[in-house]
């Protein structure tokens, strides 16, 4: 049940009224941990690595290439979405390479080389049978950056996300609700009246960024209000960066780094678990 078309997974979410966990990528044992999570909780997972990794990795092919194996390999839909990429190029590379989905950040462009940007990546995908998401309305704190006013108060007007989705005939839209990226503490309120007027407004389904910072039920709040595929990154980052600080601090003499990398990797899993059963809406247990 391998590697499949972003499209499907998004369809499928949107017909059921559930979200989508689309969980980011920085190296194979986040791979690997993100896809046994989905497979425990049975449920369909995307895999996204960003501009940001692939600067990290200097290159976009060998992380593609584990991600890929790793999806076709497993016993749950998978699809592979390139995040955040602000270079039309890297979102076609993307496609050649065989990705489900490309995410074209135009956010900090003026709004017409938005369009036309986002309309160029659009054709190129639309081609290899690849879906776009795209984001109007800066969701604040990429990169550690503090954007001021962009952040958490950006709000994306739903008249303008409609023109924009017809200008341009992206899948999918990322919108700023407020929520902000790369968030430690999970103390943010989304907007979701904005996010219902949102939902009525426009055909294509929407997507939250930032979604670390938001608490369990405001983003099952949110999954309510008509919010589809929920990135998380900055929260399951901690997760696997607390229990590598745990293991080294209780092992100080540790040299093999595979037995701190695996203790992130299996911490990772059961949280992995619980965000997709939570955003499918068959979640029963405590909120975390
Ligand atoms: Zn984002």
């Amino acid at each position: 049940m391998p590697l499949v078309p972003t499209r499907q997974l998004m369809d499928l979410a949107v017909s059921a009224g559930r979200g989508q966990g689309a969980f980011n990528v920085l190296h194979l044992e986040t791979v690997e941990a993100l896809v046994r999570g989905a497979v425990d909780a049975s449920c369909p997972l995307i895999l996204q690595i960003s501009q940001n990794c692939v600067a990290f990795h200097g290159g976009l092919e060998p992380l593609a290439a584990a991600s890929l194996a790793v999806a076709r390999a497993a016993a749950v839909p998978v699809a592979l979405h390139l995040d955040h990429a602000e270079d039309e190029e890297l979102a076609k590379r993307a496609v050649d390479l065989g990705f489900g989905s490309v995410m074209f950040d135009g956010a900090a462009l003026a709004y017409a080389e938005n369009v036309a940007a986002t309309t160029r990546v659009v054709d190129y995908a639309r081609s290899a049978g690849v879906y776009v998401e795209a984001e109007l309305g800066m969701v604040g704190g990429k990169d550690g950056v503090h954007l001021g006013a962009h952040a958490p108060g950006a709000r994306t007007d739903p008249a303008e996300a409609q023109d924009f989705v017809r200008a341009t005939g992206v899948d999918a839209l990322a919108v700023a609700v407020g929520s902000s990226h790369a968030m430690q503490e999970r103390t943010a309120s989304l907007d979701l009246q904005l996010i219902a007027a949102l939902k009525a407004e426009l055909d294509v389904p929407l997507v939250l960024h930032g979604s670390s910072g938001v608490p369990d039920q405001g983003l099952t709040d949110a999954i309510g209000a008509g919010m589809t595929k929920i990135n998380v990154s900055t929260h399951l980052n901690g997760v696997f960066t607390h229990a590598v600080r745990e293991f080294l601090a209780a092992n100080p003499g540790t040299t093999d780094s595979r037995k701190y990398l695996g203790a992130g990797r299996e911490a990772l899993v059961p949280e992995v678990s619980r965000l997709l059963r939570l955003f499918a809406g068959s979640f029963s247990g405590a909120l975390a």
